[in-house]
C-alpha cells in the first residue's frame, strides 16, 4: 500500500494528532501546533531516544541547555559567517526557491524532421538524469498530439542552468541567505543585544563540554544528549511537518579519542561512526519502522564539511520519496577547537594514561523528532477492508503508541456497566495511559482507537456483572479474549513490557 501525504495530514486533522498552528486567524504557513494525541506521539518518539541512549547505556549523560546563547557561541561555531542557504527567485512568478533543492534542469534539442533546416526547438525538463529528460519529453502532450516522426531528439539532453520549477521561469543568481532568526535581549533593540535562536541544539553540548566532564567525572569515550527547539528561516518549508522554521531535534555529540591517540585494538573514531550509524539505524527499526523503508546514504566529498572526516544521512522512504531523517558526522575536533579558540578556555582532555592533553573526536547523531515522529505515523499507517469496511489502523510500535488502553462500556444507558468500566480506566490510568470513552457505538469506539494506535481496548459487557470478565481487543490482530478483570493492568503491563524489550 502507498502512503500519501494528504492521507497523513487528513488523519492527523481528524483525531487531534497535528493541527495548523494560529488556524483561527488562517494559519502561519509551515508551522504546526501537536494536539491532544500528537503530543503524546513526539513525546514518546523522544521517550523511546532518551531511553535508547541515557537510560540503557552507560556512557551518555543528558543535558537541557537554554535556547538563547552568548552570541559569540555562533561565531565560533562558524554559523555567522556560513549558515546559510542560496537563495534564487523567480523571475516570472516570482516564487522563492532554495538553489541546492532545485530539481536538475536539462535541456533537449528537437529537429522537426518536415523542416530540418530551421527548426531546432530547446526543450526544457526537470529530471534527476539524462534517461529521465528524454522520457518526459516523450511523455508531453506536444509530442505525442505531432504526427509521428515529426519531432526527433538531436544528441543527447544536456544539464542546463535551473529554471522554476512552478512555472519554468527564469531564476535569478542566488544570493546567500543566514538561516538564524535574530532577536534582542533588553529592551533597546539595538546590534549589542542581538541574540540567535539556536539553530541546532549541538552547541550547547559543545560550550558545556567541560561541566559534564568534570562534574560527572568522565572519561573517554562518552556522550552528552540533548532534546530541545531549533529554529532555522528555512526558504522553503514544507511537506507538513518535514521541514519547518520551528523544530525539535534530538542530538548526541558522542566524544572519544582520536584514531592516533589509541592503543591498539582500541575503538578508534572512525570505529564510533560506525558503530553509531548501526546504533541509529537499529533504533528506528526497534521502534517499528520497516528495514525496506530505511537506507544509509553517505555524503560525497562535495557535500561534506572541510573539517569532517565522514558523514552518512539515515533516509526514510516518506511518501515525499527517500529524505534525510537524521544526520550522523564524525566532526574531529572541530567544535570544541573552534570554542577554545573563541572562548580562551582550554578544552582539552587530559589523558592520564598518556600523559598528555588533547582534543577529543565527535561523532554527532543529529536527529530530528518531528522527522521521526513523521516517519513513525507514515510507516505505520495502514487502509484495509474488513468484513467490506475500510479500516484504518495506526500500527505503532506500542511504546510509541499515544493511548495505550481504551475501556468502553459495551451499553452505555447501563450506569452499572458504565460505573465499572469508569473505575477499571481510573485504575489502568495509574500504570499506563488509558481513556475511557463511551460517545458511540462500539464498533465506532474501536475505529477510533485503531487510527490513533491504541494497541489494547477493553469491554466492559452485561457478562462482566456476572462472571467478572472483560474482553480486551487487539489493535493489530482484531482478536478478541475473555479475561478476569483484575488480570487486565498486569496482562497488558506486561505487553508493553515486551515490546520496549523487543
Ligand atoms: P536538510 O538537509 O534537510 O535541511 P540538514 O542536513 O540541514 O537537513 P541537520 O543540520 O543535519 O539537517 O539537522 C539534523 C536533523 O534535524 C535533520 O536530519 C532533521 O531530522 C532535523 N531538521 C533539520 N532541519 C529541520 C527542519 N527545518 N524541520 C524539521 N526538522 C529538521
Amino acid at each position: 500500500m502507498t502512503v500519501t501525504m494528504d492521507a497523513i495530514v487528513s488523519l492527523c486533522k481528524r483525531r487531534g494528532v497535528i493541527f495548523q498552528s494560529s488556524e483561527i486567524y488562517g494559519g502561519l504557513a509551515s508551522t504546526w501546533d501537536y494536539g491532544p494525541i500528537g503530543v503524546e506521539l513526539k513525546r514518546n518518539v523522544k521517550e523511546a531516544w532518551w531511553r535508547a541512549l541515557i537510560y540503557e547505556r552507560d556512557d551518555i549523560e543528558g543535558l537541557d541547555a537554554a535556547i538563547l546563547m552568548h552570541p559569540q557561541v555562533w561565531v565560533a561555531s562558524g554559523h555567522v559567517s556560513s549558515f546559510t542557504d542560496p537563495l534564487v527567485d523567480c523571475k516570472q512568478c516570482k516564487k522563492r526557491w532554495r538553489q541546492d533543492h532545485l530539481p536538475k534542469t536539462f535541456a533537449v534539442a528537437l529537429v522537426s524532421t518536415e523542416d530540418s533546416e530551421s527548426s531546432v526547438t530547446i526543450a526544457r525538463v526537470l529530471a534527476e538524469d539524462a534517461d529521465e529528460a528524454l522520457k518526459k519529453i516523450k511523455s508531453t502532450k506536444e509530442w505525442g498530439s505531432k504526427p509521428k516522426g515529426y519531432w526527433q531528439v538531436e544528441g543527447e539532453p544536456q544539464l542546463a542552468d535551473p529554471v522554476c520549477p512552478e512555472c519554468g521561469g527564469e531564476l535569478t543568481e542566488p544570493r546567500l541567505f543566514n538561516l538564524m532568526f535574530k532577536t534582542f535581549v533588553g529592551p533597546v533593540e539595538e546590534e549589542a543585544a542581538v541574540v540567535y535562536l539556536r539553530p541546532e541544539t549541538a552547541q550547547g553540548i559543545f560550550v558545556n563540554f567541560e561541566n559534564v566532564l568534570t562534574t560527572m567525572r568522565r572519561k573517554l569515550p562518552f556522550g552528552i544528549a540533548q532534546i530541545g527547539k531549533s529554529f532555522r528561516n528555512e526558504i522553503t518549508p514544507g511537506n507538513f511537518i518535514f521541514r519547518t522554521r520551528e523544530f525539535e531535534q534530538m542530538e548526541l555529540e558522542y566524544f572519544c579519542k582520536p584514531g592516533e591517540k589509541c592503543k591498539p585494538g582500541e575503538p578508534t573514531d572512525m570505529d564510533w561512526w560506525e558503530h553509531w550509524k548501526a546504533e541509529r539505524l537499529n533504533w528506528y527499526k526497534r521502534f517499528g519502522i520497516r528495514a525496506e523503508n530505511l537506507r544509509l546514504r553517505e555524503h560525497g566529498p562535495d557535500e561534506l564539511a572541510h573539517y569532517a572526516k565522514g558523514c552518512v544521512d539515515v533516509e526514510y522512504r516518506f511518501p515525499i520519496g527517500w529524505s534525510e531523517l537524521e544526520g550522523i558526522a564524525n566532526r574531529t575536533d572541530y567544535d570544541l577547537s573552534q570554542h577554545m579558540r573563541h572562548s580562551g578556555r582550554d578544552l582539552r582532555y587530559y589523558d592520564q594514561e598518556r600523559g598528555e592533553h588533547y582534543i577529543p573526536y565527535v561523532i554527532e547523531p543529529s536527529a530530528g523528532a518531528d522527522r521521526a515522529t513523521l516517519a513513525f505515523l507514515c510507516d505505520a499507517y495502514r487502509e484495509e477492508i474488513v468484513e467490506g469496511r475500510e479500516r484504518r489502523v495506526l500500527s505503532l510500535h506500542y511504546a510509541l503508541a499515544p493511548i495505550k488502553c481504551a475501556v468502553f462500556p459495551l451499553l452505555k444507558n447501563r450506569p452499572e456497566l458504565v460505573e465499572v468500566a469508569q473505575k477499571l480506566a481510573r485504575d489502568l490510568k495509574r500504570s499506563f495511559f488509558t481513556v475511557y470513552d463511551d460517545t458511540a457505538a462500539i464498533g465506532k469506539l474501536y475505529r477510533r482507537q485503531d487510527e490513533i494506535g491504541t494497541p489494547f481496548c477493553v469491554t466492559v459487557d452485561v457478562d462482566t456483572m456476572t462472571d467478572g470478565q472483560v474482553t480486551l481487543r487487539d489493535r493489530d490482530t482484531m482478536l478478541q479474549e475473555r479475561l478476569p478483570i483484575e488480570k487486565v493492568r498486569d496482562v497488558i503491563t506486561e505487553r508493553l513490557r515486551q515490546a520496549w524489550k523487543g
